[in-house]
């Protein structure tokens, strides 16, 4: 048991001063911390009236010594510190030697303690000056008191919210303390009522599910990366769980709970694409470090801490987010719920909270798509739920990644490689050899918006090229429907996909690598293509002229009101210039602001591959729809479409045998 001194002067103004005690929370956080500090293997959390009447902390740690209680109680006294050199080497989650004195101060504070050395235990009050410790019963550890906090502050009390409210603050603080210490066990009362009760465990994971349930820890993808001393260790959710604010980041270094905008960053960068701008993927992020590489000693709370290089925490954590992500299926499962209504897809998301939103209007569509082609079949079917998938390990893919920097022959035969099954004019070369007529399914209809599929190649001869696909590959057989959706069978069951989100997102990836490569090739126009432009739009195009010179956009002022667009991408032909040219100045405008280059430019790919792309509508020949799918074991983040919505959902065979039951 280490002895409590007062700390040097010169050393407490070293230390980060300010308020920490703001509501019950901060206590619970405090004290726990305490306990955790004092090696405890179980905390005891009892709360009246939301820790406002009354806030126990019982513990089984190390104990203070009768000689050190009232200096506990006393300000600038600590175990855990002695030197400002320590200052730079904190092992514990306290050091200032402030928290016991601040609480005594606004509240009626009561230690019983007894280190396992003695035989008896004693008691202090907060109260009495100075402190006089008195012999009692009490078990090996500590108990620490807080009543009516606050009393004599009234300003403060005024602030605190319903008890209910600050239960659950609490309840969030022993989430953050737990989930870095599930070694330990914890249980939370209110009231009298047992609200949480965490067994220890080695496993974060079931300490995951103690709070989020079963359903979210059982899907949580591992993370590791250890670099330059730094050991980045986590489980993430996949997209389909994200949720509508960041409060499901979890950020952890060496055990404390901590908030760092860079390493929110490069979560978001991981996730860019794989969720839609509202949503914010579930993570919960463990690192270690040496605690020489950072500063704790930045605010009284130790929220946030100061990087020796935060430069390389934070490309770190983005590379080990980004390898794992492309290395899963990340394809969203659907489940069926048993009910005896007709055939209805209903949104199914227990992870949300009431204020999340439901499905986009895309994957409300997929799920009516099905539910009729369901309905038809049977309309007594039971109900299909659609929500996020249990992780398999068996839907792990070989790297993605490796195969996409495979070299790549410049006319990778597909009918959708090539934007929106466009005809090659002159000046570019062709890039695969396009049979004229193309071997169109019967009865398949013309597309209506009359474009022609005569430079359709047929794919399936070229399937052959990839002959380990993995296991959701197409088995055969691939079908449309509503001109939207495809429906495929694979080894495992069964695909739906949105051929618009699935086709954007191969265009997306394809136009992002052509880009890495060099300005993309462009082709002066004959006729300059005249574009309307307020100021905006013209100041716009003055900014960002580097950027589209990269794309293969040229534009020259032409007049007060107009832009002409001399020169345009050769990548995109079926488009109408004047208005992509428009569209794009005018999504430029709204990232202007905040935007780097890189932004701008995945802005731009962004909307070339949503023009580009095959529309929902589209009626495509079998050799179209069979090249799409191929594509999608080829392509990077294939589950999802740039804007992060997903572009396939998977019915398992197994959970069609389970339904009409036959197992
Ligand atoms: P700090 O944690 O920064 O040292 P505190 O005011 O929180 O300061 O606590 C003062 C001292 O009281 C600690 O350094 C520790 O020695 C002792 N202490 C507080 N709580 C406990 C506990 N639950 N078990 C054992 N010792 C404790
Ligand atoms: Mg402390």
């Amino acid at each position: 048991m280490p002895r409590i001194r007062q700390l040097d002067p010169s050393l407490v103004n070293k230390i980060a001063a300010g308020e920490v005690i703001e509501r019950p929370a901060s206590v619970v956080k405090e004290l726990v911390e305490n306990s955790i500090d004092a090696g405890a293997t179980r905390i005891d959390v009892a709360l009246e009236l939301g820790g406002v009447e009354l806030i126990r902390i019982t513990d089984d740690g190390c104990g203070i010594g009768p000689d050190d209680l009232p200096l506990a109680l006393a300000p600038h006294a600590t175990s855990k510190l002695y030197s400002s050199d320590d200052l730079f080497n904190i092992q514990t989650m306290g050091f200032r030697g402030e928290a016991l004195a601040s609480i005594a101060s606004v509240s009626h504070l009561r230690i019983v303690s007894r280190p396992s050395t003695q035989v008896e235990g004693y008691e202090v009050s907060g109260d009495a000056s100075p402190p006089a410790p008195r012999a009692c019963a009490a078990p090996t550890g500590t108990t620490i008191e807080v009543r009516n906090l606050f009393y004599n502050v009234p300003a403060r009390r005024k602030f605190l919210k319903q008890p209910q409210t600050e239960c659950s603050h609490v309840t969030e603080q022993i989430a953050r303390l737990s989930l870095a210490h599930p070694h330990i066990g914890f249980t939370v009362t209110h009231n009298g009522r047992t609200i949480r009760n965490l067994p220890a465990t080695k496993d974060r994971r079931e300490r995951i599910a103690d709070f989020y349930g079963a359903d979210l820890a059982d899907c949580l993808i591992p993370v590791r990366s250890e670099e330059h001393g730094l050991v980045v260790e986590g489980l993430i959710a996949p997209p389909a769980h994200s949720r509508a604010s960041t409060k499901w980041q979890y950020l952890f270094l060496n055990g404390r709970f901590i908030t760092d905008r860079r390493i929110a960053y490069a979560v978001r960068e991981a996730f860019r694409g794989l969720v839609e701008h509202d949503r914010f993927p579930v993570v919960f992020l463990f690192l270690a470090a040496d605690p020489h590489d950072y500063d704790v000693n930045v605010h009284p709370t130790k929220i946030e801490v100061r990087w020796r290089d935060a430069g390389l925490v934070q490309s770190q954590v983005l590379a080990v987010l980004r390898e794992t992500l492309l290395s899963h299926d990340l394809t969203p499962a659907m489940k069926f719920n048993r009910l005896n209504s007709g055939a209805a897809l209903i949104a199914d998301d227990p992870f949300d909270s009431p204020t999340g939103r439901g499905p986009t209007p895309e994957q409300q569509r997929a799920r009516q798509a099905l539910a009729d082609y369901l309905k038809r079949v049977d309309p007594t079917q039971p109900r299909l739920t659609f929500s996020p998938p249990p992780f398999r390990t068996d839907a792990l893919r070989p790297s993605i990644a490796g195969t996409l920097n495979a070299p790549r022959s410049e006319g990778y035969p597909s009918a959708l490689d090539h934007p929106a099954r466009q005809t090659f004019q002159s000046g570019a070369a062709p890039p695969f050899d396009a049979p004229t007529q193309p071997p169109s399914a019967p009865g398949m209809e013309t597309p209506p918006d009359g474009s022609s599929l005569s430079d359709v190649p047929n794919a399936k001869a070229d399937a052959a090229a990839f002959p380990s696909l993995p296991t959701t590959t197409p088995a055969n057989g691939v079908m449309q429907i509503h001109n939207t959706y495809l429906v495929a069978q694979t080894e495992t069951g069964v695909l739906i996909i949105d051929q618009h989100a699935l086709h954007e997102r191969i265009l997306y990836e394809r136009f992002r690598e052509r880009i890495l490569q060099g300005p993309l090739e462009s082709q002066r126009l004959l006729i300059p293509e005249p574009v309307s432009a307020s100021p905006t739009r013209i100041d716009t195009a003055d900014h960002f002229r580097p950027m589209l010179a990269k794309l293969g956009i040229e534009l020259e002022q032409f007049g007060p009101n107009t832009l002409a667009v001399q020169a345009f991408p050769t990548l995109l032909k079926n488009v109408r210039i004047s208005e992509f040219v428009a569209d794009l100045l005018d999504k430029l405008v709204e990232t202007e602001n905040a935007s780097t280059e890189e932004t701008a430019i995945h802005a731009a790919l962004d909307m070339m591959a949503c023009k580009a792309a095959v529309k929902a509508g589209d009626a495509l020949s079998q050799d179209e729809m069979h090249a799409l799918l191929e594509m999608r074991h080829l392509t990077e983040r294939s589950s999802n479409c740039p804007h992060g919505r997903p572009t396939t959902l998977e019915l398992s065979t197994r959970d069609l045998e389970k339904q009409f039951k036959r197992i």
